[in-house]
């Protein structure tokens, strides 16, 4: 606990998982071991800033569990960026990744900054040398970053070249898998970018699909505006979805006929956020979570949707685009209200998803089409909602539980057959 008596951020990821191992009636030693993280990598290392002074800067790196392939997933660079919350995003990888059944385990980094507050060369400086002091605790079949909030495919693509120059010369060519999420150019995959969006639009027609529901007659509300947010919005507009409100750091806009996201779209990239567009309403913050809607989208930062706001949503569904966006106060709420939740491990795992035929592009150096990018994604995504809504009829339990569970099966079957060494 903290100080105030809450849960930290680590401890609510653990909670999670250990509710649905009650349910399983996981054996203790493989509790105990997914309850930490393998390693906790912290590194301090000096930039020089634009006017010649000096700044140390720590970088975090968390691996948490590795037993089904390479530690995998993003690197934050957020003020509110630390620890706990580090550790908690890593473990939240770990359950993803097994549940998107891809040979991947789970990881964690970040820097605790605001990248506004520095020039693009800074930014690179700092990149390149944070790469440098991970050092070999990073590498394409070991650990793998990706892009996560303050992060980009520029970010990545500084990254891979850090990494490459600071391999032997004849490995420079093969270590481009060091990192997924890169631009195209070098060597990302068509399709990464609005990846984890698109899986969240997924996520959502395939609970229209179990609820005898159509997307075109659904509203929703949307919190975040960035990549995630952003891409999902613009794809469920196409969709037929009304799109009724968005809220991201600048303020909340509300049309209840419908907001033109193309439109949202070019004022946001003009200005920086969606305040002042004058096709919808400025409302409060919390008027976001009042607002009569079907779906309720969090796209951005953890326990936003707590037990008050909860309260007030009158969304039959959440879908979770952001990791750890609700609380559990609120999550057993909407669960005795009979709203439903699409958990983030399972609702935002488009991104992973697509780093993993990214990473596989770069093995076979081929590049795939958008088609057969899209269109495997959606098998993946449709296999792992398929197995969460079997086990959810089977243990009469949450879907977030519903999903640990699948995940769960996944990493002690490997487990109970490598065994613990020595
Ligand atoms: N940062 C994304 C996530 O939270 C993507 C991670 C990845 O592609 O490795 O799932």
């Amino acid at each position: 606990m903290t100080s105030g008596g809450q849960r930290s951020l680590h401890q609510a990821a653990v909670a999670q998982f250990q509710r649905a191992a009650d349910l399983i009636d996981l054996e203790p030693r493989y509790r105990e071991i997914l309850s930490y993280p393998k390693n906790e990598i912290i590194v301090n290392f000096p930039v020089t800033l634009d006017d010649g002074s000096m700044k140390v800067f720590t970088g975090y790196r968390i691996q948490h569990n590795n037993i089904l392939g390479p530690y995998k997933g993003g690197l934050r660079f957020h003020p509110k960026v630390d620890l706990d919350e580090v550790r908690a995003l890593a473990a939240w990888m770990t359950f993803k990744t097994a549940l998107g059944g891809i040979p991947f385990g789970g990881a964690k980094g970040g820097l605790t900054i605001n990248p506004g507050d520095y020039s693009i060369d800074e930014m690179r400086r700092i990149v390149r040398r944070f790469t440098h002091a991970l050092g070999s605790n990073i590498g394409p079949d070991h650990d793998i970053p990706a892009p996560d909030m303050g992060t980009s495919a520029e970010t990545m693509d500084w990254v891979m070249d850090t990494y490459a120059n600071i391999s032997p010369p004849g490995f420079r060519q093969s270590v481009k898998g060091v990192v997924t999420g890169k631009s195209i150019a070098c060597g990302g995959s068509v399709g990464r970018e609005e990846a984890t969006g698109r899986g969240v639009l997924y996520s959502l027609r395939h609970w229209c699909g179990e609820h005898d529901a159509r997307l075109d007659d659904l509203s929703i509300s949307v919190q975040g505006f960035g990549n995630v947010g952003g891409h999902f919005a613009d794809l469920a507009a196409q969709a037929g979805c009304r799109i009724k409100a968005v809220a991201d750091h600048t303020g909340t806009i509300v049309n209840t006929d419908g907001i033109d996201i193309p439109k949202l779209r070019r004022h946001v990239d003009e200005t920086g956020g969606v305040a002042g567009f004058d096709m919808a309403d400025k409302v409060d913050t919390e008027d976001l979570f009042r607002i009569e809607t079907d779906v309720f989208v969090p796209a951005a930062l953890e326990n936003q949707l707590t037990l008050e706001r909860a309260k007030v949503l009158s969304a039959r569904v959440v879908v979770e685009a952001a990791n750890g966006p609700t609380t559990r106060e609120a999550d057993e709420h909407l669960f005795a209200n009979g709203v439903d939740v699409v958990p983030d491990i399972l609702a935002n795992s488009g991104g992973v998803i697509v780093s993993y035929f990214e990473w596989l592009q770069n093995k076979s150096a081929r590049a795939w089409s958008f088609d057969d990018v899209d269109s495997r994604l959606r098998e993946l995504m449709w296999v792992a909602h398929d197995r969460v809504v079997h086990a959810l009829r089977r243990y009469d339990c949450t879907r977030r539980d519903a999903a640990y569970i699948v995940a769960l099966d996944r990493i002690i079957d490997v487990y109970d057959r490598r065994g613990i060494f020595p």
